[in-house]
């Protein structure tokens, strides 16, 4: 299996290369060149095995470079039973009738990025050996809250690796800023900057892309790449759960083998719901993909329109992983979508970096248009879906999963499609205590603070505290830098011990 870039298809990398480089040279996202196809009865096959087997199983189709030894370090490594609250290591729970939840923050920092970045650590190391020649890996990562979390704990004391995570000073949750600023590891460092998540990506890009910074690394044996979902290594781990809960859907006769689902995703950087697509196109019987979008649905605009135009408002909202403008995963859509036609593609994203929006043709969007649909939810919204949902189904979910969950229930209404449904869950409720509590309580926030609020929603619903959160309370608080978005270089710099 060969990968190639978005914005030149003349290019053919190793999978080991895509990963460990993260993006590719001229700025396009690495694809794989043709996807592997699951018959039916493979796939029925997969219904009887662990997470860990149907992993390997579609992996291995993806990572031919990677011996059958390698990807069983790889896997079991990353989905250790000790590491995830659930033995089924993403669980998929029946709400009521024909609607589901995929829960996908069982992992050690209780959001779904755990599914993928506790495997991309093993994927890198094991790409680097192949391709990089022992340099050290230097992962740079942007985040809206959840990957730098997730990344810092995949990575943290890996050998040959380096870690430097970047978030909005006001754009995380106070749980989140306190999983980050507490971090344990002798190769990682976290920063705060003055800016929103789309600054932090934007500059995170450029360093990356920036030559002289690339020689300065080049001369101490260093290089970078990336651990956001432009990383192709992100990506396919997150291909395996929409197999995965397609055989447990099976399992629990909530469907026969063979008969459609549709799928709904609390969507940013559009790189989960991407995911779901590559299982579509492989073979699971999915219907429709919903791409589910907070106040800042930028993405809802583009899939009813056409346009994509991150000129508007942007909202720091109660799901701050979801507060996105520019998804940088679409670029992998509208080249597949578009017939591989990377032309396009690179002028596409010229001028949504020079201009902040593009157009696409209404063939383009039609075919966009049969596969997704999307909607998004208002803040009020959310606060009453995670009310309602515990009212009366006594399921507590956190405000990202309400926004998808929301979404779904004025897609019912809308279309009269109600075939039995999977929405993802991305975060414990318990990530967004302050927001969840709330909303449970009907509109009255308490004064409290973050761990009181934490017990406070624990005694009013129920609902088991991960022990990953519950034990941040005795950590210590390592790091507390600041910077603006134009000294973030210089802070690699420093954080590096380069300067
Ligand atoms: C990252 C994240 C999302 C958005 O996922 P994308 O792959 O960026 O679309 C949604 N919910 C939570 C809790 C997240 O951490």
């Amino acid at each position: 299996m060969l990968y190639t870039s978005t914005r030149d298809n003349s290019i053919r990398v190793s999978a080991a290369q895509a990963i460990a480089q993260g993006i590719s040279e001229e700025g396009g996202l690495f694809v794989p060149c043709e996807l592997p196809a699951f018959s039916i009865e493979k796939i029925k096959e997969m219904a009887g095995m662990s997470y860990i087997d149907r992993a390997k199983t579609v992996l291995r189709e993806f990572l031919t470079d990677f011996t059958e030894d390698e990807l069983d370090y790889c896997v079991s490594g990353a989905y250790r039973a000790d590491k995830f609250s659930s033995p089924a290591i993403a669980p998929t729970v029946n709400v009521c009738g024909n609607k589901n939840i995929l829960e996908l923050w069982h992992g050690p920092t209780c959001a779904f990025k755990d599914m993928a970045l506790q495997l991309l650590p093993y994927l890198m190391t094991v790409s680097a050996k192949k391709t990089a020649e022992g340099k050290t890996i230097v992962i740079l990562v942007a985040t809206s809250g959840d990957t730098g979390k997730a990344a810092l704990e995949g990575f943290k004391d890996v050998d040959k690796t380096k870690i430097l995570v970047f978030y909005p000073v006001d754009g995380v949750s106070p749980m989140q800023k306190l999983q980050m600023t507490t971090q344990e590891g002798g190769n990682v460092a976290v920063c705060a900057i003055n800016g929103n998540f789309d600054d932090a990506q934007s500059a995170v890009k450029s360093i990356f892309t920036n030559t002289e910074i690339k020689h300065t690394l080049a001369e101490k044996n260093m290089m970078f790449s990336s651990a956001n979902s432009i990383n192709w290594g992100r990506l396919v781990p997150q291909i395996v759960y929409y197999f995965s809960t397609y055989c447990d859907m099976v399992n629990m006769g909530n469907i026969t083998a063979g008969e459609e689902i549709n799928i709904v995703v609390p969507t940013g950087n559009f790189g989960n719901i991407l995911a779901g697509y590559y299982a579509k196109k492989m073979g699971v019987p999915i219907k429709k993909l919903i791409c589910a979008s907070n106040s800042n649905n930028v993405l809802t605009d583009f899939l009813k329109t056409g346009t994509y135009d991150r000129n508007r408002d942007f909202y720091t909202t109660t799901s701050p992983s979801m507060d996105i403008l520019i998804s940088s995963n679409l670029e992998r859509l509208l080249y597949h979508i578009s017939g591989e036609d990377a032309q396009l593609v690179s002028s596409l994203m010229a001028s949504l970096s020079d201009e902040g929006k593009y157009s696409v043709s209404a063939d383009i969007i039609g075919k966009i248009q049969s596969v997704f649909d999307a909607g998004f939810a208002s803040e009020a919204d959310v606060m009453n879906t995670i009310k309602t949902h515990f009212d009366k189904y006594n399921y507590l979910c956190d405000t990202h999963t309400a926004v998808a969950v929301k979404v779904y229930d004025d897609y019912v209404s809308a279309t009269g499609d109600d075939i039995p449904t999977v929405i993802d869950s991305t975060a414990s409720p318990y990530k967004f205590s302050k927001s969840v509590l709330t909303a449970v309580l009907g509109g009255k926030t308490p004064e409290l603070d973050e761990f009181d609020m934490v017990d406070e929603l624990n005694k009013t619903t129920g609902a088991e505290v991960p022990t990953p959160l519950a034990s941040l309370k005795s950590k210590r608080v390592r790091f507390n830098n600041v910077c603006n978005k134009e000294d973030m270089s210089k802070m690699v710099f420093s954080l590096l011990k380069l300067d």
